[in-house]
């Protein structure tokens, strides 16, 4: 990873100009030491620490221009958190850190069918007003994180094969660049840059807003299937067959884990061992019913949570926990599933591994394999499943982790397409420029550099997920 060097600027970061641009700013400005510096720094993947030189509470755009000319006179660099879901490079004491946990409004217009998000919003606040209206927006399977970096790092949730990448319906962007300057971005004005933040995530600047499509979506048939060890082996191989033949409609992923003995955790699955299949059909609940009933006569599910819900219960088809927590995760994409893919993820995260690092397969294809209306830099897979490995860090042996993340790309290295996804790359584990690449074409990492090049070439934006310019040192 390139490391930046202090500039002559730094010594001009003083109390006496953080005292000036606090008078400036809405929201408050925190220096180390500060109470609120720490709470306001905190991300919510606590594997990851950022310790800027100076915090911005942003409050509004006005803010965030603010902030980000302040950085640009001081030689700061400029790092970004709405809730620490998915930092990529923490920022450093060569950094300041904009924070827009405070920027967190929305507003729908139900006769274009969209929504504003503004930086810090949401997707758990954005479904419900949306739903008032009978619409849904393209989150994700979490509700708790962050919709705006979601959408700027391509973002594939349960309504993906149907319609694409949540960032292929965008349609303006309002974006304050590296010179400190507001700007925007639609398919007409700055295109270029359009094209780059939908796939670009944070390289090009602090988004403070941006408009999306919503689709009349109200209710849905979802839920999720869980196996119990024994029938495992058979489901998954029925899977991967059975995911050849259904629509763009029904999206499905699978994880296996054991499952705590704990309050919270539904009796029949506490202290078990089970397959979590996911499944989401955008249709009618008795078309639903058939579609699955071939994973349902496999065996006879512990716990059957698949049934016709309303949009706004979207998060319990996935039910990620809201825990904080100290996370390696890794994602790659597999070319396909076929009988001896399925035996060996059966045995990297299956009932008899070892449990360091639990798996969690994505059926793609469908609307994610097809180009968008108005075209963008997130890659199209042509790859059919996408691969998210998970393990938690800080409760036993964090070698073991590490070591099962590598054994997981070792052993899947006949499926694996090469391509992956910046959303599912957080920590610092996978931040280097030559991971980064793996997210797109060679073709659209190269336009990637160059427009980096000319927004950004100092690489103001450098701790994310970053694409350095030609004149990175
Ligand atoms: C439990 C869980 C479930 C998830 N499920 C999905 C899923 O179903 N589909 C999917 O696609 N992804 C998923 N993700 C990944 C998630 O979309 C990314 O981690 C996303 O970046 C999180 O955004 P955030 O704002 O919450 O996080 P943050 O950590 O606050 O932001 C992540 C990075 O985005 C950049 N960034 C943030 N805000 C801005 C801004 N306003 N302007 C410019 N850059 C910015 C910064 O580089 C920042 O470091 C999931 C993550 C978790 C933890």
């Amino acid at each position: 990873m390139t490391q930046y060097a202090m500039t002559e600027y730094d010594a001009a970061v003083s109390p006496g100009s953080v005292r000036r641009l606090g008078e400036r700013l809405a929201g408050p400005v925190f220096v180390p030491g500060d109470p609120g510096y720490a709470e306001e720094a905190e991300a919510f993947d606590r594997s990851v620490r950022h310790r800027p030189a100076l915090i911005v509470g942003a409050a509004n755009a006005t803010d965030v221009v603010t902030a980000v000319r302040f950085a640009r006179d001081h030689g700061l660099g400029v790092a970004v958190q709405a809730t620490g879901h998915g930092v990529a490079l923490p920022a450093d004491d060569t950094a300041l850190l904009v924070s827009t946990r405070r920027m967190n409004g929305h507003s729908v217009d139900p006769e274009r069918r969209t929504v504003r998000l503004e930086a810090g919003a949401l997707w758990q606040d954005v479904i419900p007003t949306a739903a008032r209206h009978g619409l849904a927006p393209l989150n994700g399977s979490a509700p708790f994180i962050g919709a705006v970096s979601y959408t700027l790092g391509g973002g594939i949730g349960v309504m993906s094969r149907r319609h694409g990448y949540a960032a292929d319906h965008v349609r303006r962007i309002e974006v304050v660049t590296a010179d400190g300057e507001p700007r925007t971005a639609t398919e007409e004005e700055n295109p270029d840059l359009f094209w780059a933040l939908r796939g670009g995530k944070g390289n090009f600047g602090v988004v403070t807003a941006l408009e999306a499509d919503l689709f009349e979506v109200s209710r849905l048939y979802g839920g999720g299937l869980f196996f119990p060890a024994e029938s495992i082996r058979e489901v998954l191989h029925r899977y991967r067959t059975w995911v050849t033949e259904v629509p763009d409609e029904l999206s499905s992923s699978f994880f296996m884990m054991p499952w705590p003995d704990a309050p919270g955790v539904p009796e029949e699955l506490r202290g078990r061992f089970a397959l979590h299949v996911r499944l989401c059909y955008l249709g009618p609940p008795d078309e639903g019913a058939r579609l699955i009933r071939p994973l349902r006569e496999i065996a006879t599910p512990l716990l059957d949570t698949v049934t016709d819900i309303p949009y706004t219960e979207v998060g319990t088809i996935h039910n990620d926990p809201p825990i904080p927590g100290s996370y390696h995760i890794n994602n790659f994409q597999l070319t396909h599933l076929d009988h001896d893919a399925v035996e060996a993820i059966l045995k990297l995260a299956g009932p008899e591994a070892d449990g360091a690092v639990g798996i969690e397969i994505r059926h793609l294809g469908g609307a994610l394999a097809r180009p968008p209306r108005v075209p963008n830099a997130v890659a199209r897979p042509t790859a059919r499943f996408q691969l998210y490995s998970a393990g938690v860090l800080g409760i036993g042996d964090d070698e073991a982790v590490h070591a099962g993340h590598d054994l997981v790309v070792d052993t899947l290295s006949p499926w694996n397409s090469g391509m992956r996804a910046l959303n599912f790359m957080a920590g610092v584990a996978h931040t280097d420029p030559e991971d980064v690449r793996q997210a797109f074409t060679a073709e659209t990492y190269a336009r990637l550099v160059a427009l980096k090049s000319a927004y950004d070439p100092g690489n103001m934006f450098r701790f994310n997920h970053n694409i350095p310019p030609y004149s990175a040192p």
